[in-house]
């Protein structure tokens, strides 16, 4: 998932987005709750809507972002008070109020709100702060269900046939509503959640409204029965999906690979597995062969905005003077608009000029480059399956 954290993947248009193969994107709830606003966002119809996106979008619940304000944030019991970074005016959000923050943004996926346990952190610690996000995930749960369908979108479903199965079936939605509405039940393949009666809609009397999907996180920081108890109560909890959080907190890598395939063994395969804030792209083929579906990370865009680019030749710092008369493509394995069209010294000219089209041009490469990737991964795994191996043994090349 490429991050899109103030409802824009800085410097690259939507069209560009569909045209790269995006099929998720996230957005972070801390940032949109602080600008424009939720309200603001809401009374537009929600994130796809305002960010004109008909794919699926995921936000986080703003809970690693409020504990990365190190300085300006209070926890207690009932939640965290924060400091804005962009004003100092005080907030708080709490599993009710971070939920109600994200039904308001209107995402197909939004997650329960958790502590991230800080690194380096002793057991007690540990256990504690574990045990404050299984209390905030079953709050996050309660009010979600309780306040579910007060998402702003209007998805339009049919019953779920009893026929056909799982998939319900969207009801007579026009053009419009097709390109923002559905997609995203669609992308994660799961059975879209069905609105009860008791807010019938009296247009259409046959039809329910879906509903977003909230995932659940494990914690239990470093340990791997920490790990796998908060996985076990998470999973009693009982979510559609389930996040791997407070990882990627300033662990080594290899300690980082350990706890993810410790806690994925407690996870359910047959629902998604979302490993937070990673990585590489030769991490992300790693998670990915372990068992994750899901993954976000700003690396690819943020490292674009700094000139580093990743290739199938390596990563490429775009700054260096040894660009400055590179005719050649950037990656000449990559059929990505970037690098069909322009040189690296073109590029290196760009950066080096400070020129806005740098940045742009550089993050269409990174995410394509990224995208590739897990579509090797997804390709790798069909193979699999077809070949009857039980699992990817090879690592795709990226
Ligand atoms: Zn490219």
């Amino acid at each position: 998932m490429p991050v899109g954290t103030l409802a824009s993947v800085k410097g690259v248009p939507q069209d560009i987005l569909e045209e790269l193969g995006v099929q998720i994107l996230l957005g972070n709830t801390y940032h949109l709750y602080l600008r424009p606003g939720v309200e603001q966002v809401r009374k537009l119809g929600g994130l796809h809507r305002f960010m004109a996106w008909p794919r699926a979008i995921l936000t986080d619940s703003g809970g690693f972002q409020v504990f990365s304000l190190t300085d300006l944030r209070k926890i207690t019991e009932e939640g965290v008070t924060f400091r804005s970074h962009l004003d100092g005016s005080s907030h708080f959000f709490s599993p009710e109020s971070a939920t109600e923050a994200q039904i308001g943004l209107g995402a197909d996926i939004i997650m329960a709100f958790d502590e991230c346990t800080e690194y380096p952190a002793d057991r007690e610690r540990m256990r504690a702060s574990m045990e404050l996000t299984l209390r905030w995930a079953e709050r996050s749960k309660k009010y979600f269900e309780d306040h579910k369908c007060d998402v702003p979108w209007t998805k339009k479903h049919v019953a779920p046939d009893a026929s056909s199965g799982v998939h319900a079936k969207r009801a007579d939605a026009n053009e419009h509503d097709r390109g923002y509405a559905g997609e995203g039940a669609r992308a994660t393949q799961e059975p879209a959640e069905l609105c009860s009666a008791r807010q019938p809609r009296a247009a259409v009397s046959t039809s329910s409204e879906a509903t977003q999907a909230l995932f659940g996180i494990v914690q239990g920081g470093m340990d791997h029965q920490l790990r796998r108890e908060s996985a076990e109560r998470t999973i009693a909890i009982g979510f559609p999906g389930y996040a791997i959080g407070g990882l990627s907190v300033g662990e080594p890598r290899a300690l980082t690979r350990e706890i993810v395939e410790s806690t994925l063994e407690h996870l359910p395969a047959e629902q998604p597995r979302y490993l937070m804030g990673v990585g590489t792209p030769e991490e992300i083929v790693e998670y990915a062969t372990l068992g994750i579906d899901m993954m976000d990370c700003v690396l690819p865009t943020r490292a674009a905005r700094h000139g580093l680019l990743f290739t199938s030749e390596g990563k490429i710092s775009i700054k260096q003077a040894r660009y400055a008369g590179d005719a050649a493509p950037l990656d000449p394995n990559c059929a990505c608009r970037v690098c069909q069209r322009y040189s690296r010294a073109y590029l290196r000219h760009l950066y080096a000029s400070n020129e806005v089209l740098a940045q742009v041009l550089n993050t269409v490469h990174n995410l394509s480059f990224y995208l590739d990737t897990m579509r090797a991964v997804r390709h790798s795994i069909l193979l699999g399956k077809e070949t009857g191996s039980s699992c990817v043994r090879s690592r795709p090349k990226p």
